[in-house]
Parts: C-alpha cells; sequence; structure tokens
C-alpha cells in the first residue's frame, strides 16, 4: 500500500549511444500511487527512460532512486524487479494455450524459470489474489478459457493482471491502447485508474485523447529531457509543446 511522497527519483540523468544523448539531464518524480502519462515525439527517450528505470540500461551519470533506500543504479536487473517494478511491452505475451485463471497463477511463481505444477497444491491466499486480480481486469467471467481466444485488449488487461499478481509497487506500461477498440480504451482507462492509489502506475502513451482521459499529470519529453509537465491542458496548450508536436 501507498506511503506519501515521491517512489522514483531520476536526477539528472544522461545516457548517450554513439555520441547521441538518448536521454540528457532528465530529472523526474514520480509520487507513490500516482498515475503518470509520458508522452513526447518519437525518439524523445520514452523507451531509454523505462529502460534505465529497470536497469536494461546503465546510464552514464545521475542518479536513479527507488522510494529513499533502494539506488537502483547499484542494483542488477532482477534485483529491482524484487523491489516491485513491473513493467509490461507493448505486446502482449500471455500463455496462449494455458487459460487465463492458470495464467495468473503461472504469475504468481516467484521464479520463472521452474514451471509450477499448475491447479497442486494452490494455498487460499494465492486463489483469493487471483480471484481479486480477475475483478480488476474485468476478466471473471473468462477465467476458464484459453487466454488464445481472446481479444486484443483482453489480453492486454491479462497480462498487466500477471504483474499485478505479484503486488507491484510500481507498473510501467507501455502503449497499452495501441490496436484496442474504442470500448476497450475505455476500459482500460478505468482499469488503469482503479490501479492508481494501490500501486504509483507510470504510462507511455501516443493517443492523446486516451492520455487525457486518464491522466491527471502529464510529462512531456523531448530530446531526451522534460520539456513540460502539468495537467493535459497545461501542457498541451504550452507553446513549447505545440512547436514540438507540429513539427514530427
Ligand atoms: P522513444 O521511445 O521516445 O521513441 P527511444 O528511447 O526509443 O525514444 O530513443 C531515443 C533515441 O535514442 C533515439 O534517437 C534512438 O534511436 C536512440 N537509441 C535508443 N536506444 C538505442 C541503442 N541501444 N543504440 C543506439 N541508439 C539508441
Amino acid at each position: 500500500d501507498v506511503t506519501h511522497g515521491p517512489i522514483l527519483y531520476l536526477e539528472d540523468v544522461s545516457v548517450s549511444f554513439d555520441g547521441f544523448k538518448a536521454i540528457n539531464d532528465l530529472n523526474l518524480t514520480i509520487d507513490d500511487g500516482e498515475l503518470r502519462c509520458i508522452i513526447g515525439p518519437n525518439g524523445a527517450g520514452k523507451t531509454t527512460m523505462m529502460d534505465i528505470i529497470t536497469g536494461k540500461t546503465r546510464p552514464d551519470s545521475g542518479s536513479v532512486w527507488f522510494g529513499s533506500r533502494h539506488d537502483l543504479l547499484h542494483m542488477s536487473e532482477p534485483e529491482i524487479a524484487t523491489l516491485g517494478i513491473g513493467r509490461k511491452f507493448q505486446k502482449p505475451t500471455v500463455f496462449e494455450a494455458l487459460s487465463v485463471f492458470e495464467n495468473l497463477e503461472l504469475a504468481m511463481a516467484t521464479d520463472k524459470r521452474i514451471f509450477p505444477t499448475l491447479t497442486a497444491r494452490m494455498t487460499g491466499e494465492t486463489r483469493d489474489r487471483i480471484e481479486e486480480v480477475l475483478q480488476t481486469i474485468h476478466l471473471k467471467d473468462w477465467h476458464a478459457r484459453e487466454a488464445g481466444i481472446l481479444s486484443h485488449g483482453q489480453k492486454q488487461w491479462l497480462e498487466i493482471g500477471m504483474l499485478l499478481m505479484q503486488k507491484p509497487r510500481l507498473l510501467l506500461v507501455d502503449e497499452p491502447v495501441a490496436g484496442m477498440t474504442e470500448q476497450e480504451m475505455e476500459r482500460t482507462a478505468e482499469l488503469l485508474t482503479s490501479l492508481a492509489g494501490r500501486q504509483s502506475v507510470v504510462v507511455v502513451e501516443h493517443d492523446m485523447g486516451f492520455v487525457r482521459s486518464i491522466a491527471r499529470k502529464v510529462t512531456v519529453l523531448h530530446q531526451g529531457s522534460v520539456l513540460a509537465e502539468g495537467s493535459m491542458d497545461a501542457v498541451s496548450s504550452d507553446p513549447k509543446v505545440v512547436e514540438v508536436y507540429l513539427g514530427e
């Protein structure tokens, strides 16, 4: 459950690839329980920023802290994951031949290399957590169905559910509504909004209508640093932001 105050800080973070500064003195603070949207044109550094938070990419300089105790630059990618930082990539990767329920059960296994014996010796606690997550992701009626038959949107929700099984403190979500129907987008907005408050959620998204529908606070990245930050109305009327988007 959330405390109050920041859960993630990036301070003066920079990283170059072959002399090109993909992230350039980036400063970002995410509060515990917050739902934040990150927008920005292609090449702005959004993916690289997520890679830095999860430990996949090491910055050349700066600092990255999770809460006040964990210096992420001195931790490996698996160690960072065990702090409760979950990442959802754009393309859903669920186990298509398993049921929705089994997918969630599998996600509970802390060591993914060991395939757990499905259905055998499931604790009441796991079952309760699965029920709770099924409710959250709107897939209660689908629990016994094969994940392979779900719609694209439902697969995205299931994958978010798989991350929720581990009770993350911070969820990083990459373009969740790409390829979704209008109705699926509305449900996704509801889902992400309902998660905020219980954990922090950072969403990278291109669809401005969607961002407007969920975000209380938006950060605009451009050339590897923060160009503007604030409500969607404030950033979308900011002349600097308008210029960057018109130039795309
Ligand atoms: P976004 O996700 O906002 O589109 P990225 O973080 O993917 O932006 O990329 C930022 C910039 O860094 C781009 O110009 C991209 O080409 C470059 N870049 C990202 N990762 C690498 C890499 N591993 N090697 C070389 N260049 C990279």
